[in-house]
């Protein structure tokens, strides 16, 4: 615990909280003689500023709202985070590895166009939306020519190599992979590739896959559905079950269940790939009794003949065939 808190002190140090406000496009002025600023509260409606920053003791106070603390304090209230995430989101802001991973997720999106094995790849995989292509920023990584790109941006080598995008011989992360941004609060936190070619079908880059996929829009829906893989994600968001979440696997890491924890009055379908050795299965009786131990109503989805969703739309299933898998889904 000492080592976290020494952590957070050093955060508030190398971020000031003026700082942290005008860069996130807060304007106050001076307040009379004191040392003070004021302005317009970045957390309440206001007309008239009552937002009052102290540099010197790096706290803000708002006579509006009332709510006042550190720059943690802050992020936690401004970007509804728990304390423990806010710290987070700032460690990103210093080291924004988030902005390289944009660059790389940018250029591959461009890269989708230019060659045409990957737009293949995703019409064989039943996905052909262009609105929705672009809305998930897919992309396609051919290999070898994303370095030149983030070079000429400015990144060094060692930059890349630290973020995974490259390996230690210098060579690309991914190669021949359709390309999906994970993000976390809008920023980038992973890529996801998915090969195209005969290499192991799935990588993350060797970081933090972060929460539930799209979790910021789909977290007001009152009823969840859980899948496996991004591609099952796409196909029902073409769909238009745009209440889909995915776990990136079947295991759920401890933030994404918190995730699913944070309100018990929404319920979850658990459609996960249930194929024919079992271990799909077991994996998610086991994610189903875990759900419900902790209060969450959970459903499990059966599609037939071993499908996971994105290879029963393939294989001609309609929304409305799916919509009886739902109303079929065994509670537990
Ligand atoms: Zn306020």
């Amino acid at each position: 615990m000492a080592a976290m808190g020494e952590d957070w002190e050093r955060l508030k140090q190398r971020i000031p909280l003026l700082e942290y406000l005008q860069r996130h496009h807060w304007t106050g002025h001076r307040a009379d003689a004191r040392s003070e600023f004021v302005g317009l509260c970045p957390l309440h409606e206001e007309a008239h500023p009552s937002f009052y920053v102290n540099p010197r003791k790096n706290l803000f106070y708002c006579h509006g709202c009332g709510r006042g603390g550190d720059l943690i304090r802050l992020v936690e209230l401004s970007q509804h985070l728990s304390f423990r995430q806010s710290v987070v989101y700032l460690q990103e802001e210093l080291a924004p590895t988030s902005q390289l991973l944009e660059h790389a997720s940018g250029f591959y999106q461009l890269e989708l166009h230019r060659y045409p094995e990957g737009i293949h790849y995703l019409a064989q995989r039943g996905l052909h939306d262009p609105a929705l292509i672009e809305e998930l920023g897919i992309g396609y990584a051919r290999g070898g020519n994303l370095c030149p790109h983030l070079s000429a941006l400015g990144y060094s080598l060692e930059r890349l190599l630290q973020a995974g995008l490259i390996g230690q011989q210098g060579q690309d992360a991914f190669c021949r992979r359709v390309i999906f941004p994970c993000r976390q609060h809008h920023r980038i936190v992973n890529l996801y590739g998915r090969s195209v070619g005969a290499a192991f079908p799935h990588r993350l880059l060797p970081r933090c896959k972060g929460g539930l996929f799209a979790w910021d829009s789909v977290r007001h829906f009152p009823q969840l559905i859980l899948v496996e893989g991004l591609f099952d994600l796409a196909v029902l968001w073409q769909e238009g079950f745009r209440n889909t979440t995915c776990a990136i696997g079947t295991h759920l890491t401890p933030a994404q269940l918190a995730q699913l924890y944070e309100n018990r009055d929404r319920s979850v379908y658990l459609a996960f790939d249930q194929d024919h050795n079992q271990a799909g299965q077991r994996a998610v009786q086991a994610l189903a009794q875990r759900l419900h131990q902790n209060r969450l109503p959970v459903r499990i989805v059966s599609l037939p003949d071993g499908h996971d969703p994105n290879s029963y739309f393939t294989a001609g299933a309609t929304r409305g065939d799916f919509l009886h898998c739902l109303d079929q889904a065994r509670v537990l």
